[in-house]
């Protein structure tokens, strides 16, 4: 028999960062240049690292600052990025952003938006072409140091398995109910808990409860040990 799930709450969050902590630690790194993170996130949308790291770091020594970009037109910066695929709608979209920066901040840059409030830079970010709710909550979180939750696949499976959200809720969802449960502080530490445990632990295929520190707070890890009783 499956035992009552305790209600996520504030304080079951802040034990389960905690929990996450004491096997994958605790580290954040944190870029300088919210552009930098911005245009690296696009570059890195529906493809590996592998692909996408090169192209930004040709990028970014062929164009210190991103400003140089401007004067090419999308098909030109499509060729640069070739390696990362989707390049014509990643070229518009870089291009877009840099050109809204410009003209929002009188030069290519996002620094403004670190003395914005979270809602309001989520808001500019949302509104660029190209950019989801998962970039624009990186960009957030780890460059701007604004309180963020985006949800990656190893976030949703996680997510998903502890009960957090029902079975068919959308990422949507899973992104407002971390928000909502999560003091602010602790968003970046979640995070990376998350996603430390999603790649090592409660992975995709061939994971295991067993020995888990999520377990005893866990939907899917008390279902596993009330089958195996
Ligand atoms: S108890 Fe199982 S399902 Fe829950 S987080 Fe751990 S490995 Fe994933």
């Amino acid at each position: 028999m499956i035992r009552t799930m305790p209600r996520w709450t504030q304080a079951s969050v802040v034990d389960l960062v905690n929990r996450l902590e004491s096997i994958h630690g605790s580290s954040i790194v944190l870029h300088e240049d919210p552009l930098d993170e911005l245009v690296s996130c696009i570059l890195s949308q529906n493809t590996t690292d592998r692909n996408s790291f090169p192209c930004y770091v040709r990028l970014r020594s062929k164009y210190p600052g991103w400003s140089g970009l401007l004067s090419l037109r999308p098909e030109e910066l499509g060729q640069e990025i070739s390696q990362a695929g989707m390049h014509t709608q990643k070229s518009r979209a870089i291009l877009g952003a840099l050109a809204k920066a410009q003209a929002s901040f009188g030069k290519v840059t996002l620094e403004p938006l670190r003395n914005w409030t979270p809602e309001a830079s989520s808001e500019w970010l949302g509104d660029l072409v190209g950019v989801g709710p998962k970039t624009v909550a990186i960009v957030q979180l780890f460059a701007l140091g604004q309180p963020a939750y985006p949800v990656d696949t190893h976030v949703e499976r996680v997510s998903r398995r502890l009960g957090l959200v029902p079975p068919k809720a959308s990422l949507t969802a899973i992104q407002h109910r971390w928000q909502k449960l999560t003091p602010p502080s602790l968003a970046g530490r979640l995070h990376l808990g998350l996603i430390q445990h999603g790649r090592h632990v409660c992975k995709a295929r061939g994971w295991t409860c067993e020995g888990c520190v999520l377990r005893p707070v866990c939907k899917e890890g008390r279902r596993s040990s009330a089958s195996s009783n």
